[in-house]
């Protein structure tokens, strides 16, 4: 059912301070939508006021520097697949916003709703983990860095108050000599949500390891011991296949870069 549209309030902040002004006043951020229009059309949509941020050109960049990478909340799947410096240093994330939904999704969808809308199926958040990833959160009070492993807490629960922002991820480049490796498993090759999602990199006997779907959150693994994974029955797949994909791909990790 269809959410009833004049029960909602919707803003669009032109600056950042703007926006963390109505975040601190109890509205939440909306940037590309692509995941709360999906729960407004269900009638799912349960927070009523919104503050649209996707105006916030500050936060919709890829900045190089000689130690990090560092991307804007904003900056789309579009973005990532079409810049030379990920390419070439950071092919993971490449390759999770290449095999992100379609076009459309892709044109729209942004790498901060994607972290924050948390789901544990997401295709980011492997890539991330294993890049050992940063995350700035502001607010009208603070501002702060996160480690990434240490962000998602519990399903849909992270190190963030209400009135923050996730504003740019911070992507240490001190990777690239490393193998790198992913792979998404769904029902089919795209527009398809991940049964199990994995992202690995190797350099001669160290590994650093995530995957997504196989637990409450995305998971980092500092060795390539699977024990830490608790994958759960659900409508797209069962736990017991979900455990054998993710040893299957393991082993071709181990394999494809040893
Ligand atoms: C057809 C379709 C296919 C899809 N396929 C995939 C897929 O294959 N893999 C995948 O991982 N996802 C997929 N998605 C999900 C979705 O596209 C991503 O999660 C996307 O990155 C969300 O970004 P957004 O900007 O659209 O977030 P929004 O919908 O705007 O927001 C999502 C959540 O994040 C919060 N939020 C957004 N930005 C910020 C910020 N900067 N700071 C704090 N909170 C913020 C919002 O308040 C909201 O709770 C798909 C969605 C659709 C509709």
């Amino acid at each position: 059912m269809r959410s009833h549209v004049p029960a909602y309030e919707l803003r669009a902040a032109r600056d950042l301070p703007q926006a963390l002004s109505m975040l601190s006043e109890g509205l939440r951020p909306i940037a590309g939508g692509t995941d709360v229009m999906v729960l407004f059309e269900a009638g799912k949509l349960a927070h009523k006021k919104w503050v649209s941020i996707r105006e916030i050109s500050e936060l919709r960049s890829i900045d190089i520097m000689p130690e990090h990478v560092t991307l804007g909340a904003l900056t789309t799947y579009t973005d990532i697949r079409r810049s030379a410096i990920l390419a070439a240093e950071f092919p993971l994330m490449r390759a999770a916003a290449a095999l992100t939904g379609g076009i459309a999704t892709q044109n729209r969808g942004t790498i901060g709703g994607n972290i924050v809308n948390a789901s544990p199926a997401a295709d980011t958040p492997p890539a991330l983990l294993v890049y050992d990833a940063e995350v700035e959160l502001v607010s009208s009070r603070t501002s702060r860095w996160v480690e990434y492993r240490h962000f998602h807490q519990g399903y849909k629960t992270m190190d963030m108050a209400g009135d923050e922002l996730l504003t740019r991820i911070r992507l240490p480049r001190r990777f690239s000599d490393w193998k790198h490796f992913y792979r998404k498993v769904g029902t089919r090759r795209a527009q398809a949500i991940s049964k199990v999602c994995f992202a690995g990199l190797r350099s001669g006997d160290q590994t650093r390891v995530a995957l997504g779907s196989v637990a409450p959150v995305p998971i980092f693994l500092e060795n390539s011991d699977l024990s830490a994974i608790a994958p759960i029955d659900d409508v797209r797949s069962t736990a017991r296949y979900r455990m054998q994909v993710a040893k299957n791909l393991m082993e071709e990790f181990l394999n494809v870069t040893a």
